[in-house]
């Protein structure tokens, strides 16, 4: 087991709400931000959700759009001192842009069985053989995001991809009430 902060727990929080807007745009639910360590303290400096529909992107996974907009905001690819979080396990794609972007820390959600590539089926982001390893830590809020992944996955299946839209919709009005 590890022990996760409250730090932790509002920045995956932050992810989780990136997720659900994913959702609520008929993409897969998965969010990320990445995380510096100002003077002033934490702060998010680049944030992504899962836009693969929407751009016709393979490559437009959270974790990617995150680092895009954090290498942006710091006009540098090198985000050294940074944390990222993410609702899901980082696929092979994602875990190597980790690597790339000599990210310091990697807080994760959910495993992921199928392409997992942060301790599931390989270890993307520790493995000695690599120039660059991290700390990486998973399962904080992982039924959150669990809960997320089966919803859209059960609306896609029942209605396509407005269903899900449609699906968000009436839960957002519902949980406004
Ligand atoms: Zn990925």
């Amino acid at each position: 087991m590890t022990d996760f902060g409250s730090e932790d727990s509002m920045f995956m929080r932050h992810a989780l709400s990136l997720a659900r807007r994913a959702m609520r745009m008929g993409e897969i639910p998965v969010g990320a931000i990445v995380v510096e360590n100002g003077v002033a303290g934490p702060r998010i400096i680049g944030r992504g959700f899962n836009y693969r529909e929407k751009r016709n992107d393979p490559t437009a996974h959270a974790e990617v759009m995150a680092l895009r907009a954090a290498g942006r905001h710091r006009k540098s690819w090198q985000l050294t001192d940074c944390r990222m979080y993410v609702t899901l396990e980082p696929c092979p794609m994602c875990a190597g842009a980790l690597v790339n972007a000599r990210i310091r820390r990697l807080i994760f959600g959910a495993y992921d069985p199928k392409a997992g590539a942060c301790g599931t089926l390989y270890q993307i982001t520790n493995d000695r053989r690599l120039n660059h390893r991290m700390e990486t830590t998973g399962g904080l809020m992982a039924e959150d995001s669990a809960a997320l992944l089966r919803e859209f996955f059960t609306a896609r299946r029942k209605s396509g991809l407005a269903g899900v839209a449609a699906c968000q919709e009436a839960r957002s009005r519902g949980a406004k009430k």
